[in-house]
């Protein structure tokens, strides 16, 4: 995450991307929904949820795959997010923008995608999605579309009771948990179980709630609305929640690598 925090409303998230991804989710019928705008690089598509935009202004090479898988996706994944990721009080953006940015050179550094959540926005870097479009690409859109659909960063909060190994864990257990779990994008915590631990963020983190929702179903829901609400303490919510505590929670999820990383090697004799 970049964290240009100078105004928290302003926050952008974003993320690093290291696995490949291994397939597509593309509802059907998912084109009847396009709406041009008169812009040849810019169209629209009307969800249940949300009208969504995409801009390939930067990028038209890139239009043909926002059409065909991005948009799609996005299309699919916004009402799904909007019944997985419920609370009391939350209201879902009526409106998403997705817009490829060209980024300079000097700023090579930066993530491949960030999320603006207060504008409802989403830039993906030109030169990283042309590099990635059969690999990491659409997965990230949907890391990026979850932190849209978090909103955690509201008015008035500044980011109280929100750690963001709690935001970037969840938005990859989204990712790799539900999205696309075929990629096993977490499954390299099963190398080293005593290397990791449960708020290490992005995908390590990812992998920890998959295993506690596994677990107590419904935990993931409950995690979500604490964070939005602001009144996430790590040191009650799991109690609460599972009747666990985060740290035998941890030790449960650290046994169960091990045992997990043993059946592989077993299996694989
Ligand atoms: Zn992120």
């Amino acid at each position: 995450m970049k964290s240009h925090d100078k105004n928290w409303l302003k926050l952008m998230v974003a993320c690093l991307f290291i696995l490949p991804l291994t397939s597509a989710c593309v509802p059907e019928g998912g084109k009847e929904t396009v709406k041009e705008t008169g812009d040849p690089n810019k169209f629209e598509v009307a969800t249940s949820i949300a009208t969504l935009e995409f801009d390939t202004s930067n990028a038209p090479d890139l239009k043909q795959w926002t059409k065909e898988k991005f948009a799609p996706a996005i299309e699919e994944w916004v009402v799904k997010l909007t019944d997985v990721m419920a609370s009391d009080g939350w209201t879902p953006p009526s409106k998403i923008y997705f817009q490829f940015v060209v980024v300079k050179l000097e700023n090579a550094d930066y993530a491949p995608a960030w999320a603006v959540p207060s504008e409802s926005r989403v830039s993906l870097r030109t030169d990283w999605f042309r590099e990635n479009l059969n690999g990491e690409a659409l997965g990230s859109t949907i890391h990026e579309l979850t932190h849209v659909m978090q909103n955690y960063w509201t008015e008035g909060a500044n980011g109280k009771n929100c750690p963001e190994w709690a935001s970037e864990g969840y938005a990859d257990y989204v990712r790799w948990v539900l999205f696309e779990p075929e990629s096993k994008g977490c499954d390299f915590v099963y190398l080293a179980p005593d290397k990791y631990h449960y708020n290490d963020s992005y995908r390590v983190t990812a992998h920890f709630l998959g295993f506690v929702e596994s677990r107590f179903p419904g935990t993931m829901k409950k995690f979500n609305a604490a964070l939005r609400d602001h009144s996430f303490d790590d040191g009650k919510f799991w109690k609460d929640a599972t009747g666990k505590t985060v740290k035998e929670l941890e030790a449960d999820w650290k046994a169960d690598l091990k045992k997990t990383a043993a059946e592989k090697k077993a299996a694989a004799k």
